[in-house]
């Protein structure tokens, strides 16, 4: 069994539509969501895990590049640097899916890389660009 972990990117246009149900239907695929966000500009982000045959699985990513989805490898992950940081909490405003937070009482901005979509809201966002993307070393069709 074949198996990544996939960052699609989907058009304004094609956000709500339920593509990747296709992969398990056309393609027989099993796809795992770990987290779907639909971004303030109405583009979605979804990150699943994809696994099937090698065969299975190139198709399946042709399907989905055919139809306008971009589609990566996560070869990369967002990372606090945490003596950079100042809790100023800028980067809470902008993530989408509350991986980061602000932790009451004690006012301190939190990281809670499991829930990250590696959006890169944050990175811009950042006065003291304490938010880094950072390679993960996986490869596509190893
Ligand atoms: S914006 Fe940067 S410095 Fe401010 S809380 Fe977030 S990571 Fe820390
Ligand atoms: S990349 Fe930054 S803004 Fe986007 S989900 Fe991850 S922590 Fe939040």
């Amino acid at each position: 069994m074949f198996s990544r972990i996939l960052i699609l990117r989907f058009p304004k246009s094609e956000a709500r539509n339920p593509i990747v149900c296709h992969l398990t239907k056309d393609f027989d695929l099993i796809f795992n969501i770990l987290n779907a966000t639909i971004l303030p500009r109405k583009e979605g982000v979804m990150v699943l895990e994809l696994s099937g045959t090698r065969k299975d699985f190139r198709d399946g990513v042709k399907f989905l590049r055919d139809q306008g989805i971009d589609v990566e490898n996560a070869s990369q992950e967002i990372k606090r640097v945490k003596k950079k940081c100042t809790h100023c909490g800028a980067c809470t405003a902008v993530c989408p899916t509350s991986a980061l937070f602000i932790k009451r009482p004690e006012m301190s901005v939190e990281f809670e890389q499991k829930k990250c979509s590696i959006c890169e809201l944050c990175v811009p966002a950042c006065p003291t660009r304490a938010m880094e993307i950072r390679p993960s070393n996986q490869t596509f069709f190893e």
